[in-house]
């Protein structure tokens, strides 16, 4: 929570978006802004591009929407060959701007930019050691560190100071290096956050943190880079190699469930497939008689086609969203927070009164506004409402670069699955088993990371780290009383 607001909605936070492009000749500025639009999603803090022209290097950046931070007149001043941009949302680090990226820093060698997407665990031990060394840092993210780091170690060599970082840093991390004359990717040793190569015009190179980034340049998927991996674009092209050893793929299952467009490829699947058979397996681990189906928020929509298809029971738009409203004040009371629900999602009468409704959402964090959809469906006629989550319950803090809360204030955590129902006042609540998802994904579970679920966590956590988000004192969530009782007669 910043700057007096909450959270747009009540689920995890993914924190950043990268878009990199090597292209004599291409308008290198224009296509990273349309590719960090497709990425917008990722971050909607502050967004940024970096170019270089072979000499010269030229960067802004700003607080604000791609389409807020960049106008006509800033693009063409954006002349070169190369470039990076990044869509930010904080997770480390505040919401300002000088923690808005691609960060600059000048090394002996010339200026170089660095985009990050990830969290690393031990960043304060970084820190204190590069501040020992005569490192000195304006901003208050780990990225700094991270492009002070590369910086710090260029003698020249500019893959080897990007290595060395790697060595030293902990956590996950994909990052894109911008130098006068080169593009650099590379993918933690889990890789936890995504990032694709794709070909332009047959000799140009684009990297992106999704597969949509690189479609909406035209630039074709060529393939993801491994856990490890350095890819180091020049003039000659691409090349590959193993920069720190790969230990094995971990990446983000939250990933899959809900935070890449479903337009996007990740392990070479389409998001908006997998999501709809995670939505039919859940049909098929809790399936209820039921009159119709919806999907809320937005993101649900293929997990609730996929639902309603299963079950064979009709889809349809239950609610209508209001697209100008992106976040609400905190909101006191019940009432208000009820309300704040309304004025992002209006009820439509004639798809859910009188109706039994399935609800699927992809995943309840605090679950801050579950229960006030719940209760905004039964006031528009709604004669029972279940609700379906297309994701395991959310028990356990994320350090790798998602926003979800501290343990304490996870509802899983803190409430048992009939205990979170009497909460929001449904009729029925399903979370998809964890070996649902899996074979719903169709992919190898040891290929992912899902210790937001089980507890397991690939890249180990400093202790001093884990208890700055392991809070879960002893203490309950206190359910209202008149809750826990208020559907004893209609339960299922
Ligand atoms: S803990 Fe959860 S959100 Fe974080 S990287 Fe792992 S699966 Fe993704």
């Amino acid at each position: 929570m910043e700057d007096g607001h909450c959270r747009e909605e009540d689920r995890p936070q993914e924190e950043c978006g990268l878009f990199g492009i090597y292209g004599e000749g291409e308008d290198v500025s224009r296509l990273t802004y349309f590719g960090l639009f497709q990425l917008q999603h990722r971050g909607q803090e502050s967004a940024g591009i970096a170019v270089s022209d072979g000499r010269t290097f030229q960067a802004h950046k700003q607080m604000g929407l791609v389409s807020q931070v960049f106008d006509e007149e800033i693009l063409q001043g954006l002349c070169g060959k190369i470039a990076v941009g990044h869509v930010r949302y904080s997770t480390t680090g505040s919401s300002i701007l000088r923690n808005a990226q691609p960060i600059v820093a000048e090394s002996p060698y010339g200026p170089i930019a660095v985009a990050h997407n990830g969290n690393l665990v031990n960043t304060a031990d970084l820190r204190v050691e590069m501040e020992a060394r005569g490192i000195r840092f304006h901003a208050t993210s780990d990225s700094e560190i991270i492009a002070k780091m590369i910086a710090y170690y260029h003698r020249g060599d500019i893959e080897q100071a990007v290595i060395e970082t790697m060595r030293r840093v902990q956590g996950a991390y994909s990052l894109l290096v911008l130098t006068q004359r080169e593009l650099i990717g590379v993918r933690d040793a889990y890789g936890i956050r995504p990032l694709s190569l794709g070909r332009l015009n047959n000799h140009h190179y684009v990297l992106a943190s999704e597969t949509c980034a690189l479609d909406i340049v035209s630039a074709k998927l060529i393939r993801d880079i491994e856990p490890g991996e350095m890819v180091m674009i020049d003039e000659r092209g691409p090349r590959f190699r193993q920069a720190i050893p790969k230990v094995r793929d971990a990446m983000c299952m939250f990933e899959f469930i809900y935070f890449a467009r479903p337009d996007s490829y990740l392990y070479g699947k389409l998001l908006y497939t997998v999501r709809h058979r995670m939505g039919q397996q859940l049909a098929i681990e809790h399936p209820v008689e039921a009159d119709v189906v919806i999907g809320v928020p937005d993101t649900a929509i293929p997990a609730a086609i996929g639902y309603a298809k299963q079950a064979g029971i009709p889809y349809d738009e239950g609610f209508i969203k209001n697209r100008y409203i992106h976040r609400t004040f905190i909101q006191p009371d019940q009432r208000q927070r009820d309300l704040g629900v309304r004025m992002k999602l209006t009820p439509l009468p004639e798809t859910v009164a009188g109706k039994r409704v399935v609800v699927v959402d992809d995943s309840i964090v605090r679950c801050t506004t579950t229960g006030s959809r719940v209760r905004v469906l039964r006031e528009a006629g709604a004669k029972e409402v279940h609700v379906r989550v297309s994701s395991p319950p959310i028990k356990y803090p994320c350090f790798y670069g998602i926003d979800m809360a501290d343990q304490k204030d996870l509802i899983a955590a803190r409430l048992t699955v009939d205990e979170i129902r009497d909460y929001i006042q449904a009729d029925s609540l399903g979370y998809l088993s964890k070996e649902g998802l899996v074979k719903a994904v169709q992919i190898e579970e040891g290929r992912f990371c899902f210790a937001c679920f089980d507890g397991y966590y690939p890249i180990e956590i400093p202790d001093d780290v884990k208890q700055s988000k392991f809070c879960l004192e002893s203490e309950r969530v206190d359910v209202p009383a008149e809750h826990l009782k208020v559907l004893a007669g209609v339960r299922r």
